[in-house]
């Protein structure tokens, strides 16, 4: 354990000494004080409690890849699966510099609750390398990949723990580790993977479903606050995967986005960036904050300039005690994972800002990998019309779920949707019992 970690008591209020490998992360002890304040509000044995604040089993590898110029670098890898109560563990595998136990164990536990609020059979889990697959080459990226799926391919299958794309990943990623694993066993195993490319048995829509999902809650936050989408305005951080694609998914909508940022700079320009030119623009390989229909500006304005919608969609920790009380949004629609620190929350409670939390609002990405996976097992492929029907059923349900909860127990929304995804994964523990 690092000097500077502080031990989170577990929820029946012993301290842990069992599991301090994952507290130097702040991010798994955001996670766990985040179930360790669902737990005061539920009515769950504190066994059960203590059993879910620690991932079932965590996988830590070294990951030798021969590089270009021929030489040998070795890299970290993590394999996390918080539940295998629900079904085969399922969540993303992360590449990034900053991935470590702790982080790639939080996300784990996060994806979890997730699954329970969308009634998916399916525990949580995540995985990480720790690398910048920006400096890597593609041959690079396939050696890596292809040795991590070696080197867990003990606790990886299609029953066991699914994989999907997460930051730094996509679907070639995917197709490296459904040709590897399917190399392992013998046959093609498409539903080793989800997120793959929809010639290999990837779904259509899975690449924009978490953004899609990312829309229809902000829609459906809208309706409930009595905005009009086309009086609204947003600012979204990250111009990944999910930011674009919500980006793109809101402004056919009518909502201005009038700023968007990503790692290396932000742009403002209040009568609306315009989409699918920013789209081009990125497509051509030139930096987002170049773009030349808008303003460019310091990435730290980013979120507190004023708007209807505020969308973190790219790293944890964003919104934190020292900037929260600046936010000026009406709807804080959490499109990335953990973007708000426990004190930020606290915070964010006393103002009037509509959070759709993470668990809940990013969920669409996880959803549509279960329809693939159903899909892959059955040999049976849906139309795009029927995934994104289905996908706004589930959200719709799920959002309305987790706003019911809130508003009959006075809870936050952060509390009321953690609720729902904990008690489903306590509920089957306590049925399922003990072994042995
Ligand atoms: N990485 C995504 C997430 O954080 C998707 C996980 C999945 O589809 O299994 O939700």
């Amino acid at each position: 354990m690092s000097a500077t970690a502080t031990v989170v008591p577990s929820t029946n209020g012993k301290p842990h000494d069992s599991f301090t490998m994952y507290d130097s992360s702040p991010t798994f002890q955001m996670a766990r004080r985040q179930l360790h304040s669902v737990g005061e509000v539920l009515n769950v044995d504190e066994g059960i409690l203590d059993r879910l604040s620690v991932p079932k089993r965590a996988m830590v590898v070294s990951v030798p890849v021969r590089m270009d110029n021929g030489e040998i670098e070795v890299f970290s890898g993590y394999r996390v699966q918080h539940s295998l109560t629900s079904g085969p563990s399922k969540g993303g595998l992360r590449y990034h510099p900053d991935v470590d136990l702790g982080e790639v164990a939080a996300l784990a536990m996060w994806m979890s609750w997730k699954c329970g609020i969308m009634n998916l059979p399916f525990g949580g889990a995540k995985g990480g390398i720790s690398c910048d697959p920006s400096q890597l080459s593609f041959g690079e990226k396939e050696r890596l990949t292809r040795r991590f799926t070696e080197e867990v391919l003990a606790i990886i299958g299609p029953r066991q723990d699914v994989m999907a794309p997460d930051m730094g990943t996509d679907e070639q990623t995917m197709a490296w580790i459904y040709d590897t694993y399917s190399m392992k066993v013998g046959y093609a195993c498409p539903e080793i993977v989800t997120g793959k490319p929809v010639e290999l048995g990837g779904c259509i829509g899975r690449r924009e479903a978490t953004g899609r999902g990312v829309t229809y809650c902000i829609l459906e936050a809208m309706k409930v606050l009595d905005y009009q989408p086309e009086e609204s305005t947003a600012v979204v951080q990250g111009f990944g995967n999910v930011g674009s694609v919500a980006c793109q998914e809101l402004a056919q909508r009518g909502v201005k986005i009038i700023a968007i940022g990503d790692r290396f700079g932000a742009i403002r320009n209040d009568r609306g960036i315009n989409i699918p030119a920013l789209l081009a623009h990125v497509a051509k390989g030139k930096l987002l904050h170049e773009f030349p229909e808008a303003e460019p500006i310091d990435s730290s304005e980013l979120l507190t300039i004023p708007c209807t919608v505020l969308l973190p969609a790219a790293l944890e920790r964003v919104i934190h005690g020292g900037n929260a009380n600046k936010l000026r949004c009406r709807i804080l629609a959490e499109g990335a994972n953990g973007p708000t620190t426990v004190e930020a929350d606290e915070i964010l409670q006393r103002s009037d800002i509509f959070i759709i939390p993470d668990v809940l609002c990013n969920a669409g990405g996880v959803t549509v990998s279960y329809f693939e996976w159903v899909q892959d097992i059955q040999q049976l492929m849906w139309s795009e019309d029927m995934v994104n029907q289905k996908l706004s059923e589930l959200m719709l349900r799920a959002f309305h779920r987790v706003l019911d909860l809130a508003r009959q127990r006075r809870l936050t929304m952060r509390t009321a949707a953690l609720s729902l995804g904990v008690l489903k994964v306590a509920r089957e523990k306590e049925r399922r019992g003990l072994y042995p």
